[in-house]
């Protein structure tokens, strides 16, 4: 509720109290359908922006042009997505008109245009985060999370959706113990968030990075195992049960940790996890799912392996050599690497201030071996995606983590390429899951005809000043902020208006 603004259609002031299957209910079985006027658009992929006009007929982006007309008498057919504008009749019909199908046959109707007059500011695609973790909205420590009841949990995801999108994020992948859950109640309309991919329960050998278990507790035995948010597997049978569960569960696409990890405390940060045979067990359930395996890892060797073996996205990676850089490019592997762990900034992380802390340790010695990562990404140019990984983090802190995770990115790359990955890239790899993608019907990520009608209005140019998505470039001496981000003016996800503050 916090971030509802000022509304200029009657579907949006419904939309965070109510649900998008309601607003859709309530206009039949025509779509709702908005015009922004007004505009200057950048696409997700090209530099530059484009004075032009973009028609959104119920979930789906359905005109691109220039100057289209807020009346006259179009027919949309909503079945085909064909449109064309017809005579106007004698005395002129305001709005659009669609061709539906209903029981009596094809029929002609009529609907009333929601103008939007974005005042020349920019519209963009709605933002995507590929590395989250909505099950661990909390603050503390990973050992903490074994008191957490699945009450909490799920309450905890529910606050973090709506945090998420009212950042401008209408996509996130999950990378570790979402299942089809959360993002059921939410494409249902019973709470605003954002569409969701999810992994399922991370797979981890025992002793791995994700073996959060006390010490003590047996496999099966911790908290996080028997909510399935981490799943310990050892040898390919466990594999490929696990695996084929996680599916049978809402899980999208599989992630595997192969090397150990900073916050977990049973693994050394060197460990090679998993054998050829486990790795191979995943990537072939994966594949008859005709999705994918992303990898949680951070040493080379276990990078390069795995992507023989068939992993197609590379989490952290940050020790990643000349070679293998070269062979993920070859491989058009995506790659994901958590880059504010080589912020300078990150020195200041209030959870690095004790040297004595085992993850600390781990922390300062992966900085200090992967010197090398941003000149490999500078020169071989892989498919990069924003990812910001934080856990354990909520509130004020987790807000200037994220504006800060913007605005590093673009400090390191541009803007453009920045913005690339929180947009067109983050779509590629969303379709990645094949035909077992969630969202099918249309691309994520992009203002292009036919792509789903996820769109920010923002003040001013992000490809000139990344502070219009909500960007400062200080992290935990930032100002504190509210859930709003002001300067993201209009938030619609699904072609429902989840925020608007532009005037009327
Ligand atoms: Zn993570």
């Amino acid at each position: 509720m916090k971030y509802l603004g000022k509304s200029t259609m009657m579907a949006s002031a419904l939309a965070l109290t109510t649900s998008a299957a309601f607003a859709q209910e309530a206009t039949g079985d025509i779509p709702p359908v908005t015009l922004f006027k007004n505009v200057m658009v950048f696409d997700g992929v090209n530099d530059g922006l484009k004075d032009v006009d973009v028609l959104v007929v119920g979930n789906k982006i359905h005109k691109i042009d220039a100057d289209i007309p807020e009346g006259g008498k179009w027919e949309v057919d909503v079945r085909t997505g064909g449109s064309k504008r017809l005579p106007d009749p004698v005395g002129g019909i305001d709005g659009y008109s669609f061709t539906v199908q209903t029981e009596r046959g094809i029929e002609t109707k009529e609907v009333d245009v929601t103008v939007i007059d974005g005042d020349g500011r920019t519209l963009m695609p709605g933002l995507i985060d590929s590395h989250v973790h909505v099950n661990m909205y909390k603050n503390g420590t990973i050992p903490g999370l074994q008191d957490t009841t699945w009450e909490e949990i799920g309450a905890r995801a529910a606050a973090f959706a709506q945090e998420m999108l009212a950042m401008g994020f209408t996509t996130v992948r999950d990378m570790c113990g979402a299942h089809g859950g959360l993002r059921a109640v939410i494409d249902e309309g019973s709470l605003p968030g954002p569409r969701i991919y999810s992994s399922g329960a991370c797979l981890s050998q025992t002793g791995g990075h994700g073996d959060w278990g006390i010490a003590g507790q047996r496999k099966n035995e911790s908290n996080l195992e028997r909510l399935e948010i981490t799943r310990l597997v050892d040898g390919p049978a466990e594999v490929l049960q696990g695996a084929r569960r996680n599916f049978a569960l809402g899980a999208n696409y599989l992630k595997i940790m192969v090397s150990g990890g900073v916050t977990s405390i049973k693994d050394p940060i060197y460990q090679s996890a998993f054998t050829n045979e486990e790795i191979s067990a995943a990537v072939e359930v994966a594949g008859d799912m005709d999705s994918y395996v992303a990898m949680h890892v951070f040493m080379d060797s276990d990078l390069s392996r795995a992507l023989d073996l068939g992993v197609k996205v590379v989490d952290h990676g940050l020790t990643i050599t000349e070679p293998t850089m070269q062979k993920l490019v070859e491989k058009e592997a995506f790659f994901s690497p958590n880059l504010t762990a080589l912020a300078p900034e990150a020195l200041e992380h209030p959870m690095h201030q004790d040297p004595t802390f085992p993850p600390t340790a781990k922390f300062l010695w992966l900085r200090e071996n992967s010197k090398q990562l941003m000149d490999l990404v500078k020169k071989y140019k892989p498919k990069m995606v924003f990812d910001s990984d934080y856990v354990l983090l909520t509130g004020v802190p987790y807000r200037q983590s994220m504006d800060f995770t913007k605005a590093f990115v673009a400090r390191e790359f541009g803007n453009l390429w920045a913005l690339q990955m929180m947009t067109s890239n983050g779509g590629e790899l969303a379709a990645l899951t094949g035909r077992g993608n969630p969202y099918p019907e249309g691309k994520l990520g992009v203002i292009e005809e036919g792509a789903y009608a996820d769109i920010l209005i923002v003040d001013g140019n992000p490809l000139e000043d990344i502070s219009a998505i909500g960007a400062v470039d200080t992290w935990f001496d930032a100002p504190p902020r509210g859930q709003d981000v002001p300067s993201i003016r209009m938030i619609m996800k699904d072609g429902v208006i989840y925020k608007n503050t532009l005037e009327s």
